[in-house]
């Protein structure tokens, strides 16, 4: 195939993305995100209050944490120069032993991403074509890529469905090993898995459970552990990531020693990755200590976010129940949440609107995540500016 060819059919495919109202591009903010996004307009520049993003409790500019990735970046340098194997950093460690410590498990891995984290977990579990991993519709692409990149079958369960993970788990009942995938928070309902039934039933059944807790570390839990802690469910291996509360990058797997042992030795996205860069972990390692030291912030969060919830009610707006601060507004056709989402970028919101793949079809919608650095006044204008549901 000739270029011109090859490009030509980019264009056709992008061309239908644009049709179908999917078309994603890449905004460029003119200033450091946070609370608030800025961006250079033809009229000048435009700072909009900032929803979409999942820095929950505003650690990715507090100034302690600007700190401990500045300290690491003096120390070891901008970049770690080699995967983890060939020149691992002393801050790397340092992390990993700190979140093992913060979530009582052995031991942890660090990974260049939470992406990268759920590949490790999935692809070191499920590694014998007897193998079956079995995941939660809803889950993650970073665990549908990983059950890809994996050895043996997979098999969905209708999300949150306990009854259906049942009927999974006994047809399946001669396999060497099963591996049950979930999330404790879901990322873009922001509804809660039932842990503790879901963990009976992995039990029974001898299957080994993998717990994605991205979105609940820092938001839910003691302290906010999560809701494994929550629920006093230990899972095989506990997955999270240090880009959300955090307010970092980086991937965590956490475990007994043997497994995180053996995702050292057999985790691929682990193995042929170049580790995190030190001001990333330093960053990472900083914020975990202090929300060591504000067990008060997680709550903090749930107020604001319980706040948003009600007044979305309050304008008519069917709000699925929840605590997380990730709220769903769900409108239904790309169009409508494009024209939402450009209404509100009118009125100085930005809450782009999120279409399928990464939702199912029918169920655009605007995605909200109220953190802690919004104020009062950010949320009133907010549901002023999203007005009664029609
Ligand atoms: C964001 C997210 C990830 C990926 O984490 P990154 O650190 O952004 O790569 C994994 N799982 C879930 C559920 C997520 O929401």
């Amino acid at each position: 195939m000739s270029r011109p060819e090859l490009i030509a059919e980019a264009r056709a495919e992008l061309d239908g993305l644009v049709v179908a109202g999917r078309l994603r591009t890449r905004p460029v903010s003119s200033a450091p995100v946070g609370r608030t996004v800025e961006f250079r307009q033809p009229g000048g520049r435009k700072v909009l209050i900032n929803w979409a993003t999942n820095d929950y409790l505003g650690l990715a500019h507090f100034l302690p944490v600007r700190n401990g990735a500045a300290r690491a970046l003096r120390r070891a340098g901008a970049g770690a120069g080699a995967a983890r194997l060939l020149g691992g950093l002393a801050i790397h460690r340092q992390l990993e032993q700190a979140y093992a410590r913060f979530v009582n498990r052995e031991d942890c891995l660090l990974t260049t991403s939470g992406y990268q984290a759920n590949l490790c977990a999935v692809t070191a579990l499920a590694s014998d074509p007897e193998d079956v991993l079995i995941l939660d519709r809803m889950c993650h692409a970073s665990t549908y890529d990983g059950a890809k990149l994996a050895t043996g079958t997979l098999l969905r369960f209708a999300h949150n469905d306990v009854e259906d993970l049942e009927r999974q788990l006994a047809r399946t009942d001669t396999a060497r090993r099963r591996i049950v995938c979930v999330e404790s928070v879901y990322s873009m309902d922001g509804d809660e898995a039932p842990l503790a039934a879901i963990a009976e039933a992995c039990a029974r059944h001898h299957a080994a459970l993998v717990v994605d807790e991205a979105h609940a570390l820092g938001v839910l839990g003691p302290g906010g552990r999560g809701l494994c802690a929550e629920a006093g469910v230990t899972p095989d291996l506990l997955v999270a990531t240090c880009s959300k509360s955090l307010g970092s990058q980086g991937g965590l797997i956490a475990g007994d020693s043997a497994l995180i042992e053996l995702i050292v030795n057999r985790g691929r996205p682990f193995i042929y990755s170049t580790a995190p860069c030190p001001a990333a972990a330093g960053a990472a390692h900083t914020a975990l200590a202090q929300l060591d030291r504000h067990p008060e912030w997680p709550g903090e969060l749930l107020v604001a976010a319980a706040r948003l919830r009600d007044g979305l009610r309050a304008q008519g707006w069917d709000v699925p129940t929840g605590r997380s601060p990730i709220v769903p507004l769900i409108v239904g056709s790309e169009a409508a949440a494009l024209a939402l989402a450009a209404k509100l970028a009118e009125a100085g919101h930005h809450a782009p609107a999120i279409r399928p793949p990464t939702v199912p079809e029918g169920a655009c919608r605007l995605r909200l995540t109220v953190t802690r650095a919004h104020r009062p006044s950010d949320l009133r204008k907010l549901l002023a500016a999203i007005g009664s549901r029609q």
